[in-house]
């Protein structure tokens, strides 16, 4: 069955204003035909929220929209047109290599989602790459995003992972696959400089008006939109990068061309969660510099930031001097605004719900007794819930038998009431379970070699994270003792 001009019935109520309203941006595309579409996981509550129809998606024919080779009815598929740096240099050039927006659809609240392929073939933005995605990347992006989601994190979803029926040559023959990923948007900061980096100011304010239209509605048509739109694009990201920091989330390449305006996490390459806690922990096979360590992606944020500045200087003013120096007001406050954000993430791990003036240094403190001792960093907040229900052991195990902090943190906490309540809040922040590296390899691994239980079983539990799941405690533990550092891949 080869589908390549077919058309599906109307499965999706497609409105694809990317399509229609920003030519230029992109390269009308479709995927390439696969010899053999086959659903590995469909996402059955995304779909519905989407208000699709699960049982008509849930198909052969659904797994070869999925896969790129049958085009949806409706659907605009295309290969938008990005720029950006990355690890600091500029790549003028990037784009959509393997990967296709089919469409936008409406979901049940309203809101507008992109239906898009990560895996679909190649693009005229393919460069050197095969356009190809294997099976285990795609069910790692499935499995942090639907975590990501289940622990209030914004981000993009996996809808459906599905093979080709290829096979494909990584570091070993490996099966061929396709994500079918959903977004409010694809537009990252490299989409803005592709054009800015032309000079193109009239594409660059049509590309902003589109964005602000879509992502900061009120914004619309108000005196000095474009300096209010980077501010809110800034205020998105140090509250992302806030929830990833109190996750313990290492997103491993933080280059321009995966920050997502939106504010969602955007990308899942060769991200990872630290087990023991490390400040400068790096997992990228690449990031030999440590770039994108643990620490240093809320500095980085802000580097990335300053280049979306950059391009929306002359939308800002169209004296140069003038944008720079309103661009800089907007920029300057972001530590500031960050810190902010982060001390809220982590005062109700630590169970406050009050501010109160020492609240940063018992912070402080407690990070800097982390940085030594290097508890678990997934299962100390746990542990610190059993402390304020009396059982403080582990916790002061996990901090080197110290019990000074503990103590000044429990009369603290006395301040917020009853402490087992507080207790029972916490731990509907902080996760018992998260998707650790060992954890995620051997179901990537278990799913290329044909058996999908250990994917499904991890998903169970890192969709529900919170709760305790009796009967998968392993899957909670920290990595033993003498397993291998985790390596983590990009690209693949
Ligand atoms: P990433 O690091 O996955 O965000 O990708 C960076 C750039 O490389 C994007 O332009 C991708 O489309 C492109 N790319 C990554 N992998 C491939 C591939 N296998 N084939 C073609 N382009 C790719
Ligand atoms: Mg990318």
């Amino acid at each position: 069955m080869r589908h390549i001009g077919g058309m599906s019935a109307s499965l999706f109520a497609f409105d694809n204003s990317f399509a229609r309203d920003m030519e230029g941006f992109f390269v009308p595309w479709q995927g390439a035909a696969c010899p053999a579409p086959k659903m590995v996981k469909f996402n059955l509550a995304l779909a519905k929220e989407l208000g699709l129809d699960a049982d008509a998606l849930d198909t052969p024919e659904g797994a070869s929209i999925f896969a790129g080779s049958l085009s949806p009815e409706g659907g605009s598929p295309l290969a938008m047109a990005y720029a950006g740096h990355q690890f600091g240099h500029y790549s003028p050039r990037l784009g959509d290599g393997r990967a296709l927006l089919v469409g936008e659809v409406i979901d049940t609240h309203g809101a507008r989602r992109d239906i898009h392929l990560k895996g679909s073939g190649k693009t005229p933005f393919s460069r050197g790459g095969d356009g190809k995605a294997v099976l285990g990347p795609v069910l790692r992006e499935y499995l942090i995003g639907e975590f990501m989601q289940a622990a209030g994190v914004p981000t993009t979803r996996a809808l459906a992972a599905v093979t080709t029926g290829e096979t494909i040559y990584r570091d070993a023959l490996v099966p061929g696959a396709v994500l079918a990923r959903v977004a409010s948007s694809h537009i990252r900061v490299g989409t803005f400089q592709f054009f800015a980096a032309q000079g193109d100011v009239e594409k660059l304010r049509q590309l902003a008006d589109y964005t602000i239209a879509r992502h900061d509605p009120d914004l619309v048509g108000e005196e000095g939109r474009y300096l209010r739109f980077f501010a809110r694009v800034r205020d998105r990201q140090a509250a992302l990068i806030a929830r990833w920091m109190g996750l313990g989330f290492v997103h491993g390449v933080m280059n321009t061309d995966n920050m997502a305006i939106s504010g969602e996490t955007i990308d899942y390459g060769p991200c990872a969660f630290i087990d023991a806690y490390d400040p400068l922990a790096v997992f990228s096979s690449i990031d030999h510099a440590g770039r994108y360590a643990f620490s240093r992606q809320p500095n980085i944020a802000l580097w990335n930031l300053a280049r979306l500045a950059e391009c929306l200087l002359p939308l800002i003013n169209a004296d140069d001097s003038a944008a720079v120096e309103a661009a800089n007001t907007v920029l300057a406050p972001f530590p500031e605004i960050y810190a902010r954000e982060w001390s809220r993430v982590m005062r109700a791990k630590i169970g406050l719900e009050h501010e109160e003036e020492g609240d940063a240094a018992l912070l402080q403190g407690l990070m800097r007794l982390m940085s030594t001792h290097k508890p678990d960093f997934t299962l100390f907040f746990r542990a610190l819930a059993d402390a304020a229900r009396g059982d403080a052991m582990p916790a002061r195990a996990m901090l080197g038998g110290d019990s000074t902090w503990l103590e000044a943190w429990q009369s603290r906490l006395a301040r917020e009431g009853d402490a087992g309540a507080r207790a029972d809040v916490m731990d509907r922040v902080n996760p018992l379970y998260i998707p650790r590296n060992h954890t995620v390899q051997s179901a990537l691994d278990a799913a290329t070699a044909a058996d999908l239980a250990p994917f499904e079983r991890l998903l169970g539990v890192i969709s529900a994270p919170f709760a305790a799941h009796p009967g998968q405690e392993d899957l909670a533990a920290p990595p033993p003792a003498d397993s291998p550092p985790c390596v983590t891949f990009c690209g693949t």
